[in-house]
């Protein structure tokens, strides 16, 4: 494989992939175990901190637990891959760089965006200065601290959807001594079929989880959450789980973006309106036949490989395929010791069979663990990286439920 300019030249081909979480990660050991021996691909990936961060363990940190020290540059050993530390302040789409720091500059010839999304702290007023959020292991960190000193109290959660159950879950198990509230529009499991929803709620009741649901919050303000009607309800502690939006920065660097931010991608996962930028996981809005992907692991690891291997196709003068995802089971934690899995049909509508207690617990934490030996393998074996669910007709256009 050699990249070439105009002129018939050999050149370098640089690819800077932005944010080393799951679809980061995945792009940036896909591409560099697949391009190693040619020797013209220059693989660089960026992130704000060397420490691997485990989102999906986020509620844990929040509550004290100790998380394992995942070095990045060690994830990468052996793929030939760059590692950068350091946060990116913008992108400069015309000129091809990325600003890191406001001070470095990095030329790219391709570039990956996965810098993810955070917990939409500017839906309501207030959120913003009066909420805890479990966007970064720093911020899960500080949440802990605020936790650990309440010795007694209430700590509001706000939002009924996966985080905001798996972290009311979390903090009544390890904070026996705080009053848990989660307020949400939706019932918790919601999604879900209507035992596996119902085991749930009957989790969250035994672990004290105090479940106000049909609320809007309209306002946080130090020490209160408002809500729509004119009801408040007094907290120590704000937790911030609904809703999710992408940084500006693809939006301020003209990229297409929708109406949370993320980039617009086409279906080969490139930006729709700069073809040179792929934009993966939880900061892309990637349509399949059933609609936009909602972030998840599941779906970001897979959006991050196909990039890469999109990416070797492009330079080898290929067409890139098309990306294909279908969900496949929803795994929620219900503190440390119970757990439900959902498992779904491509659309991530539920199917009838779930798992529960042991069985899910024992499930959930196989899956939470895995991208390490699924990178491990990659390394070796990059084809090994492309099994995922394709979803079948779900998937293609026209042919949706
Ligand atoms: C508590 C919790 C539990 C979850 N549980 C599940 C689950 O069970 N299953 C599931 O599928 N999903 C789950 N999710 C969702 C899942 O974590 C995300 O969908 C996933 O992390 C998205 O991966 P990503 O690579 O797109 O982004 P991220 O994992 O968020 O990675 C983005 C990376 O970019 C870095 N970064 C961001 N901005 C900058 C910048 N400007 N400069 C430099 N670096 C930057 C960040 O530090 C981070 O390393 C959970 C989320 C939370 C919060």
């Amino acid at each position: 494989m050699s990249a070439r300019h105009e002129d018939g030249v050999a050149t370098t081909h640089r690819v800077v992939i932005l944010g080393a979480g799951y679809a980061g990660l995945s792009a940036a050991i896909q591409l560099a175990s697949r391009v190693k021996r040619s020797g013209n691909v220059r693989v660089t990936l960026v992130n704000a901190q060397e420490r691997f961060t485990e989102r999906l363990r986020l509620h844990m940190s929040a509550t004290g637990q100790r998380l394992a020290e995942l070095s990045i540059p060690e994830l990468l050993a052996g793929t030939g891959a760059r590692f950068e530390r350091g946060w990116v302040t913008a992108v400069d789409a015309d000129a091809k760089t990325v600003r890191i720091d406001d001070e470095r500059v990095l030329p790219y010839d391709t570039l990956v965006y996965a810098l993810g999304g955070v917990a939409d702290t500017a839906a309501v007023p207030g959120a913003e200065d009066h909420a805890y959020t479990l966007d970064s292991a720093q911020d899960a960190g500080t949440l802990a601290d605020r936790l650990s000193r309440l010795g007694g109290g209430t700590v509001a959660v706000v939002g009924s959807g996966l985080t905001g159950v798996e972290s009311a879950a979390e903090i009544a198990e390890r904070h026996p001594e705080l009053r848990v509230v989660l307020l949400g529009r939706s019932e918790p499991g919601a999604d879900m079929t209507p035992k596996a929803g119902a085991y749930v709620r009957s989790a969250l009741e035994r672990l004290g989880v105090d479940v106000r649901s049909g609320v809007e919050v309209v306002k946080v303000l130090p020490g209160t959450v408002e809500l729509a009607g004119g009801q408040s309800v007094a907290a120590d502690a704000v937790l911030w789980t609904s809703g999710t939006r992408v940084s500006p920065l693809p939006a301020a660097a003209g990229l297409t973006v929708d109406a949370h931010g993320r980039i617009v991608t086409d279906a080969a996962l490139r930006s729709v309106s700069h073809p040179d930028v792929y934009a993966v996981g939880d900061a892309a809005a990637i349509r399949q036949g059933y609609g936009v992907m909602h972030g998840t692991c599941q779906g970001g690891m897979p959006t991050g490989v196909h990039a890469a291997v999109s990416i070797v196709q492009t330079i080898k003068g290929r067409r890139p395929k098309p990306f294909r995802f279908g969900y496949y089971h929803t795994p929620v934690s219900l503190g440390r010791h119970d757990a439900v899995v959902q498992f779904t049909h491509p659309d991530d509508s539920p199917r009838r069979l779930y798992l529960t207690g042991r069985a899910a617990v024992r499930y959930k934490e196989t899956v939470t663990a895995s991208p390490w030996p699924t990178w491990g393998r990659m390394k070796k074996m990059p084809a090994s990286g492309a099994f995922w669910p394709r979803g079948g007709r779900f998937t293609r256009f026209g042919e949706a439920r």
